[in-house]
C-alpha cells in the first residue's frame, strides 16, 4: 500500500517553506505595525455557524463543506474561510463591550471541497484581518493597503498586481439594484449559464462576478450600482477612495466586482495577480460587512475584513526566486568518538551563543563532510581531530574567504561573544 496525501493538499516543505517563512513573518509585522492582534479560532465549528455566517446560497455552502457528524451527532464543519470564525468569537467573547475597533488578524488552514488546480486547493491558507466596530472609510482603507502591502512586502511589484474596489451598496440601495438586474437579465436568461440561471432569483448580484466567457459579457453591460447608489453609500465609496490615496494604494474601479451575500454592504475588493494565465488570479480580497456581528446574535457592529491566499501568494513568488538555506557553522570531525564528542560539545557552544550550526552523524570521511557543509550552504566550518582535541583547539576555515586559521576554543568563545570572528 502506498500512502498518497488526499486530493486538493500538498505538503509544503524545502524552498517553498522558505518563502512561506518569509510571508508568515511579513505577516506578522504588518498586522503588528497597524495595530492588529493575533486571533486563533478552531479548524471546526457548528456547521450551523457557516451557513448563517458565510449565507445559504453560496457556492462555499451549498458544495464545498467538509461537514460531518461527531460521535455525539453534532455537526461539524471544517471552517472554509475566517470571518464566521472571528465573528463568532467576538460575540461569543463579548469584544464588542471593549474599546472600538477591535483589530485581529488570523493565518491559518482553510477547507474546501473544490475542484482541485494549480492555485486551488482543498486545503488552502489564508491570513485575514478583521476590523469591527466602526464605519470610518479611512479604516477601509487601511484594511485595502495592509493587503496591498503585504504583496509589496514580500516582494510582488506593484505592476503585477491591480487593486480592484466597488461598493455593493446597502440593504437599500442594493435592494434597488437587485431589481434593476433583474430587469436586465429578463430577457437574456438563455444566454447565461445554467448556474446563473438559478442564481438570478436568489442572489441576482452573483450573476456579474460568473467566470463563464457570455455571462461575462453580459455583465459588462449590465446595469452599475452607481445608478441606484443611495447618498450615504456614495459620499461613504467617495471617502474611501481619498483615503486609499493618502494610504498610496493605486487602485481601479470595477464595478462587477460582488461579495454576493445579504449582510455584505458598501466597500468591496480584490487583489488580482496581473501575471496569472488562470481564472485564479486573485491573491485575496474582501468587504464592508455591516450586517454580520448582527446575523450572528450580536449588537450592530459596522466591520470590515480581508482573506489573502497565501498559497497563491506564495506560487507567485516561487516563479520568481530561489531562496536558499543558509548554515553558520558546520562542524566537521575526523577521529573516534572521542573527537565527535569534542565536536558536539563546540557544536552545542556555538548555537549556545546564537548561532546556527550543525555537523555530520552519518560517521562520514572527511570529504564527504566537506561537501555536506557545501549542501547546507555552510558559511564556516569547525574542524576537529585527535590532535585539536588534544590541544583543546580547533581550525576555523571560512568558506568564502578560503582562508582558515587554528585558534583555541577559549579563543572561539570570545569571538563567538565579541560577534566578530577572526576567519
Ligand atoms: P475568498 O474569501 O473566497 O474570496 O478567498 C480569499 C482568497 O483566498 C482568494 O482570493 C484566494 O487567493 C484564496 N483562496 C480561496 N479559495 C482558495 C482555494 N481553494 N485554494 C487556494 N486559495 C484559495
Amino acid at each position: 500500500m502506498k500512502y498518497k496525501v488526499p486530493r486538493g493538499t500538498r505538503d509544503i516543505l524545502g524552498k517553498e517553506m522558505l518563502i512561506w517563512n518569509k510571508v508568515n513573518n511579513s505577516i506578522e509585522k504588518l498586522a503588528k505595525l497597524n495595530n492588529y492582534q493575533k486571533i486563533e479560532t478552531p479548524v471546526f465549528e457548528q456547521t450551523e455557524l457557516f451557513k448563517r455566517g458565510v449565507g445559504e446560497t453560496t457556492d462555499i455552502v451549498e458544495k464545498e463543506m467538509y461537514t460531518f457528524d461527531d460521535k455525539s451527532q453534532r455537526s461539524l464543519t471544517l471552517r472554509p474561510e475566517g470571518t464566521a470564525s472571528v465573528v463568532r468569537a467576538f460575540v461569543e467573547n463579548k469584544l464588542y463591550g471593549g474599546r472600538l475597533p477591535v483589530k485581529l488578524f488570523y493565518n491559518g488552514p482553510m477547507f474546501r471541497y473544490e475542484k482541485a488546480q494549480k492555485g486551488r486547493y482543498r486545503q488552502f491558507y489564508q491570513f485575514g484581518i478583521e476590523a469591527l466596530g466602526s464605519e470610518e472609510p479611512s479604516l477601509d482603507a487601511e484594511v485595502i493597503f495592509i493587503g496591498w502591502k503585504l504583496l509589496m512586502d514580500v516582494g510582488i511589484k506593484a505592476e503585477e498586481v491591480k487593486v480592484h474596489i466597488n461598493s455593493v451598496g446597502c440593504k437599500e440601495c442594493r435592494t434597488k439594484y437587485k431589481e434593476k438586474l433583474v430587469e436586465y437579465y429578463q430577457d437574456k436568461l438563455n444566454n447565461v449559464c445554467s448556474n446563473c440561471q438559478t442564481r438570478l432569483d436568489k442572489n441576482p448580484l452573483r450573476l456579474l462576478d460568473c467566470k463563464n466567457e457570455s455571462c461575462g459579457k453580459l455583465a459588462e453591460q449590465a446595469p452599475s450600482i452607481f445608478d441606484v447608489i443611495c447618498s450615504n453609500c456614495n459620499e461613504h465609496f467617495e471617502h474611501v477612495k481619498v483615503y486609499l490615496d493618502i494610504f498610496k494604494v493605486p487602485y481601479v474601479i470595477d464595478k462587477r466586482l460582488v461579495r454576493g451575500l445579504d449582510y455584505y454592504t458598501q466597500t468591496a475588493f480584490e487583489y488580482r495577480n496581473q501575471n496569472a494565465t488562470s481564472t485564479q488570479d486573485a491573491f485575496g480580497g474582501g468587504g464592508r460587512y455591516n450586517g454580520l456581528v448582527e446575523e450572528l446574535g450580536g449588537p450592530l457592529t459596522p466591520s470590515i475584513g480581508l482573506a489573502m491566499g497565501l498559497d497563491r501568494i506564495v506560487l507567485a513568488l516561487l516563479e520568481k526566486e530561489q531562496p536558499q538555506d543558509s548554515l553558520e557553522f558546520f562542524v566537521a570531525c575526523m577521529g573516534d568518538d572521542g573527537v565527535n564528542r569534542y565536536a558536539t560539545e563546540i557544536m552545542q557552544l556555538v548555537r549556545e551563543k546564537g548561532y546556527s550550526c550543525d555537523k555530520d552523524y552519518g560517521k562520514r570521511s572527511f570529504k564527504a563532510q566537506m561537501r555536506l557543509a557545501d549542501k547546507c550552504n555552510a558559511k564556516r566550518a569547525i574542524i576537529v581531530g585527535e590532535e585539536e582535541l588534544n590541544n583543546k583547539t580547533l581550525t576555523l576555515k571560512n568558506f568564502n574567504k578560503g582562508k582558515q586559521e587554528i585558534i583555541s576554543l577559549e579563543q572561539l568563545k570570545q569571538q563567538l561573544e565579541r560577534g566578530s570572528l577572526s576567519v
